[in-house]
């Protein structure tokens, strides 16, 4: 299919009122492409323009598409893009549009048992950070050394950075022989035996076991490369190198992944068996979009060589730059460009603005951060009032370097009346009432799951106490089977109490009565996901147990942990409703379609569906993320991580905590190129806003209950100041606040106009004010210009002029 002719309806509408540059993105059909470009300028639009003029113009079927994203939100919203374009029927046919994780998640369910992945089945669970520390701490402890001298989370971190290099235990402790490693393999090795003995696997395994199942088994590779024809990864420079060596290898017929330009993916040898080879200028159809100056995943394991040696890995590969920003006023795309100037290993790259003029930046110093939100709040309150055009709330959001700073402004706006939601998306599922329930959930769905199973066995209180508990363990570990099975056989578990033993047999019963015997093939108790999760809650005794725990206490937040648990029932119906099982590579429905296509006898995994609905839905949960909780549709600001607003946009954009230590975070002084990834994150931050910035930095900041004098960010004065106005307010509260000392500041912003016009307003004519060393004066007048100053008629010392900045001047209240 080539642009040649003209196109009619709806053909036409995907290339219309793109750029020459972008329509090149969206039509280019074979062969490896790179987009290589800003913030704005339209990379993820080429995207899924490009899935819609696949389909639609270049007769591609939808399920040779694969799209993959960076957040299950923005795969959502490209999905309903391309729905829009295409209609619901014909996109419905098994289009792919998915994050790295939940895709891998799919193959392995699909393809773990065939892959015969040591420990691993189909009905695997996914662990989250609270069930990955409950084992590596279990461990720690069966290996006889103490968390205190190997704190989990240090050891998961280092287990993870392995993993996402794709070593495994043996290859870990074979890098290295110090006494530390050792240790840290030992741990590894266990908790790598805990989790496969769970038949469960962590958010990096996910990746991890899927690289290695394609790398050895040609086959389900070929299968898959032969079903995705048309492969497309944006963000591409944040992908670690587990997914670099997924996309590699799914990127399919004459995928160039030679053996030798690829580090080890484990400790026998590399990627590939040796068939892949570079297929000339023509290569693989993948199409990879992404920015290194947005590149803020370093720390958990980003490559950005992975975009930067595309055009090595695939020789002949065309590279599109898009120069238009589409997005933001030109304010704000100067300010963004002169700070990441800054960087020094980067290539500089020059972004045409389009929104045309707009106001400038702002950068506003502020005492503390209550009056840091107060400020905030006033100016949404402005924009959505009194702004012509008026802001909906949807249209302003406020980004911050780390989770705790969403505290107090979420009071502020609260305060204010301002609807606002915090992008949190574990936030509900974290919940120790639906936690517990998910556990129940978890364990019907694979009954290995002993981190699950320990947590519900005496939730709520059923008398199986923790001896009894350690008992079976023993027993089982003795027999060599698992804690489940042990729990089914507890006749002959020996040395337990007649009651404690009835329990257990009862709560046996209980889980077998929901699966029907094990297998839900038999299950008539429940024929829906909502009714077996209002069964569970129900049954369980978890409903009447927080029901009771309510009437006792009369609080509110224990009367909301029933409504939780019902909510959770809400959320496995709606879960139900939406379900696609086209959109999963794992459903039998899909394999039907692949296997009439490519003529191929597919043997289709029929899971009951029950089963099947319920592991797509525990799945689901597992993989939320931060920024899936993203809805602008709530009508309401969003707050967020500056990690979690990447890729989106908003009219009005709210940076606070613009502080040494904050942003940069302290972590950035370690090396110059963790400051550049701090910068990076300041760059995606500011080039989110569409006209509206505002950046605040706060003089005092209370960190763990400690008020302390701050530094203001590096990267304030980065912004240069051409395009920006800076308002010092740090003297509002000084009348007010006397404990705080008054001093200037330590880096040298130079003040703007409005500087002056906000002195004159602090400081009209006729102020009672205080000097440190004059003493109670009052104001004559306020001088403007580059260094403002006051005359002041001092009672003692007569008249003085005085530079505002450094007079140490307070209002005195009358
Ligand atoms: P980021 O690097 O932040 O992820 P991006 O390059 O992916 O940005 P998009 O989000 O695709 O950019 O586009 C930015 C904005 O510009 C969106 O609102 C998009 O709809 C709009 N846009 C993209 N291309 C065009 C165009 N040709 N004409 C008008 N608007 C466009
Ligand atoms: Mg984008």
């Amino acid at each position: 299919m080539t642009m040649d002719g003209p196109l009619s309806g709806a053909a036409a509408d995907i290339l219309e009122g793109l750029t020459p540059s972008q329509r090149d993105a969206v039509t280019h059909e074979t062969g490896p492409l790179l987009v290589l470009a800003g913030p704005g300028s339209g990379k993820t639009r080429v995207i899924t323009s490009r899935i819609a003029h696949l389909i639609l113009n270049a007769g591609a079927p939808p399920w040779s598409v694969l799209a993959l994203t960076f957040t299950n939100k923005a795969a959502r919203e490209m999905r309903e893009r391309v729905a829009g374009v295409l209609g619901e029927g014909r996109f419905a046919r098994g289009l792919t549009v998915t994050t790295f994780h939940a895709l891998c998640a799919r193959l392995l369910r699909r393809h773990a048992e065939e892959a015969e992945i040591p420990g691993l089945k189909a009905d695997y669970t996914i662990y989250d950070s609270s069930d990955q520390s409950a084992l590596i701490k279990r461990v720690i402890s069966d290996l006889d050394m103490s968390t205190s001298n190997w704190p989990p989370r240090s050891v998961l971190g280092a287990i993870s950075n392995a993993k996402n290099e794709l070593h495994d235990a043996d290859g870990y402790t074979a890098s290295s022989d110090d006494y530390y490693t050792r240790q840290i393999g030992a741990i590894f090795k266990g908790y790598e035996r805990g989790l496969r003995q769970a038949n469960a696997v962590d958010f990096d395994d996910l990746l991890v076991l899927t690289a290695k199942m394609l790398r050895d088994r040609p086959d389900i590779r070929e299968q898959l490369q032969t079903r995705w024809r048309h492969l497309m990864i944006d963000e591409y420079q944040d992908t670690n190198h587990a997914q670099f060596v997924i996309a590699s290898l799914l990127a399919g017929d004459g995928a160039p992944v030679p053996t030798s330009d690829l580090p080890p993916i484990d400790d026998d040898g590399g990627v590939g068996d040796g068939d892949g080879h570079v297929d000339g200028p023509t290569g693989p159809n993948i199409c990879v979009v992404g920015d290194p100056d947005q590149s803020i995943y370093a720390w958990r394991g980003a490559d950005l060589s992975n975009i930067l040696d595309f055009e090595q890995q695939y020789p002949g590969a065309r590279v599109i730059t898009l120069a238009e920003n589409f997005r933001s006023t030109e304010p704000v795309l100067a300010v963004a460009d002169q700070l990441i100037s800054h960087n020094r290993s980067r290539k500089p790259k020059t972004l045409v603005p389009t929104r045309g003029p707009g106001e400038p930046v702002e950068i506003v110093l502020v005492q503390g951060e209550h009056q840091e939100a107060e400020l905030v709040a006033d100016w949404f309150r402005g924009l959505h009032d009194d702004h012509d055009p008026a802001l909906a709330w949807k249209d302003m959001a406020v980004f911050y370097r780390t989770n705790a700073l969403s505290r107090v402004i979420e009071a502020a706006l609260r305060e204010a009346h301002i609807p606002h939601v915090i992008a949190r998306g574990t936030a509900f599922f974290d919940r120790e009432e639906v936690k517990s329930a998910l556990a129940y959930l978890r364990v019907v769905a694979n009954p290995a799951d002993e981190v699950s199973l320990a947590r519900v066995l005496n939730k709520p209180a059923r008398g199986i106490g923790a001896t009894t508990v350690a008992k079976v363990r023993t027993w089982a570990g003795d027999a060599g089977i698992g804690l489940f099975a042990a729990l089914q056989r507890i006749q002959e578990v020996p040395g337990l109490t007649a009651r404690a033993q009835n329990s257990i047999a009862r709560f046996v019963e209980m889980i077998e009565g929901w699966t029907g015997g094990g297998t839900f093939m038999g299950a008539e108790v429940s024929s829906t996901l909502a009714e077996l999760a209002e069964l569970v809650v129900r049954e369980s005794g978890l409903e009447a147990h927080y029901r009771k725990q309510a009437d006792v206490s009369g609080a509110e937040a224990d009367e909301e942990r029933t409504d939780n648990l019902a909510e959770l029932v809400s959320s496995a119906a709606d879960f139900e409703t939406t379900f696609d099982p086209t959109s999963d590579p794992a459903s039998a429905e899909i394999a039907k379609l692949e296997a009439a296509a490519t003529a191929q006898a597919e043997p289709a995994i029929e899971a009951p569906p029950l089963l099947a609905m319920l592991r797509a839905y525990l799945e689901s949960v597992a993989l939320v993320a931060d920024a899936d909780a993203v809805d602008p549709e709530q009508g309401a600001v969003t707050l967020m991580t500056l990690h979690a607003a990447k890729g989106l946009e908003f009219p009005a954009a709210a940076m606070i905590g613009l502080e040494e230590g904050l942003l940069p975070h302290s972590r950035a002084h370690e090396s110059e190129s963790a400051m550049e990834e701090e910068r990076r994150l300041c760059f995606v931050g500011v080039t989110r806003s569409m006209r509206h910035l505002k950046l605040t930095s706060a003089r005092y900041r209370t960190v763990r209950g400690q008020t302390d004098r701050t530094i203001p960010s590096r990267f304030l004065e980065e912004l240069g100041r051409e395009h920006v106005v800076v308002s010092d307010r740090t003297d509002v509260y000084a009348a007010i606040d006397n404990d705080a000392p008054i001093e200037s500041d330590p880096v040298d912003i130079e003040r703007g106009e409005t500087t002056t016009a906000q002195y004159k307003r602090q400081f009209p004519a006729g102020t009672p004010v205080k000097h440190p060393q004059f003493g109670l004066g009052t104001i004559v007048t306020v001088i403007g210009g580059r260094q403002p100053r006051a005359k002041v008629s001092f009672q003692a010392a007569g008249e003085k002029t005085l530079v505002l900045e450094y007079a140490r001047l307070t209002r005195v209240l009358n």
